[in-house]
């Protein structure tokens, strides 16, 4: 098992330290801004529905401090290339393209919303691989975003802080994504899984002690980079929309699952049989079907009947496969070796087509489980998966 990272709380004095060598004098503060995976309700975001991420141990440390000369200047300890120096009221979306758009995004995103926020050093070092699908950029954002709130005292609730990064992301950067990263990052809880109500950004923190109940949550990222930028995602929020417009509902939400088979059926007379129809029937039964396995894993979860989540999860990565189609051979076998290795249940996690599988083991077990996988992936060729335990941790804060 790849070894647990330094907790946020651990390397904040290095991290100050490395500003200071780095900007010639003491950052004012040092924000924490947690990875997270998702252990259930996946592309059920962007159709106002449920899911259900927890914060991952894992965090971008950012030691910032305020500048009123407008002046913007931003690094990365894990990016080359040095300070990117930038102009608070002169940035504009896509310009840059690099890493900096992510923090950048959020200065711009805040003074969209009218918020009067001027320059800031930033210097920033995480141990959330990027690109695993585990949302180092909305830890990045939600980072960034704590710190500009608390420097320029702009009262901001996390909810309205996962917003602003969602809309840097979104429309300075260009990702189409969704609000669960950065609500998952700016507000769960540890030792909780958030169940958010993507409609209205409610919550509620649902306890989950895994090691109470003798059981561990596996992470396991594929080494395979997801790109959610080649149109896949697009199409399948296209496709949901369409079906959702066909159904006469604002999004997909609104379709309870006890009229899922009904709804698939007026869909039919709706759409035709064509390939494209068929394509938003899938995507339609993914989504609905989705949303009520975040209810079953939480009643399972509010039950304290733990282990029988595990083919919940499961269930939901076939769907995932073969309705949205949206995995790739290496989740397929990490969630069949993790299986016949003894998990209780595994899926896919986050937006696909690479990055990380989460799976729910018996703690005992927990290493049998992390080999049997490594196994597979070397007979199957593939690169050398990296496994952490995921531990349900606190979401974004000030150090
Ligand atoms: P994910 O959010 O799943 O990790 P994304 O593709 O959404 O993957 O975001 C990854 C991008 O975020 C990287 O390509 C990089 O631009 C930026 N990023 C993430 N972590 C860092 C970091 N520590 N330093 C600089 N940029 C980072
Ligand atoms: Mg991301």
């Amino acid at each position: 098992m790849t070894a647990p990272a330094p907790a946020a709380e651990e390397s904040a004095a290095a991290v100050a330290a490395e500003f200071t060598a780095l900007y010639g004098y003491e950052p004012t503060g040092i924000w924490a801004a947690p990875g997270r995976v998702n252990l259930i309700g996946e592309y059920t975001d962007f159709n106002e529905g449920f899911v259900l991420p927890l914060a991952l141990p894992r965090t971008v440390v950012a030691a910032v401090a305020r500048r009123d000369d407008g002046v913007l200047r931003l690094h990365s300890a894990d990016a080359a290339g040095g300070v990117v120096e930038l102009t608070a009221h002169s940035l504009t979306p896509l310009s840059d393209g690099g890493w900096a758009a992510y923090p950048a995004g959020v200065v711009w995103a805040l003074r969209e919303a009218g918020h009067a926020v001027g320059g800031a050093d930033v210097h920033l070092r995480s141990t959330v691989p990027a690109g695993a699908g585990l949302s180092s950029s909305a830890a990045l954002e939600v980072a960034t975003a704590l710190a500009l709130n608390d420097l320029y005292e702009l009262g901001l609730s996390r909810p309205e802080l996962a917003l602003v990064a969602q809309r840097a992301e979104n429309d300075f950067v260009g990702v189409p994504c969704g609000v669960m990263d950065q609500m998952a990052s700016a507000a769960c809880e540890a030792g909780h899984v958030l169940h958010l109500d993507c409609r209205d950004l409610s919550v509620r923190q649902v306890p989950l002690d895994l090691s109470a109940h003798g059981l561990c949550l596996l992470v396991v990222d594929t080494r395979v980079e997801h790109e959610l930028g080649d149109g896949a995602y697009a199409e399948r929020r296209a496709g949901c929309e369409a079906g959702a417009r066909a159904l006469g509902v604002s999004h997909l939400r609104d379709v309870p699952f006890a009229e899922l088979r009904s709804a698939l059926g007026r869909l039919r007379d709706e759409l035709g049989e064509g390939p494209d129809a068929e394509k938003v029937r899938r995507y339609v039964r993914h989504v609905v079907s989705d949303d009520h396995r975040v209810e079953r894993v939480i009643s399972l979860l509010d039950a304290g009947d733990v282990r029988a989540a595990g083919d919940v999860l499961t269930e939901g990565h076939v769907s995932l496969r073969d309705d949205l189609r949206i995995s790739c051979p290496e989740l397929d076998l990490v969630v069949e070796a993790a299986r016949a290795g003894g998990a209780l249940g595994a899926r896919m996690t986050g937006g696909g087509f690479g990055g990380s599988a989460v799976v729910l083991v018996e703690a005992a077990g927990a290493e049998g489980v992390a080999e049997a996988v490594r196994e597979a992936f070397a007979a199957a060729g593939f690169a050398e998966p990296r496994v952490f335990v995921a531990e349900a941790s606190a979401g974004a804060r000030r150090l």
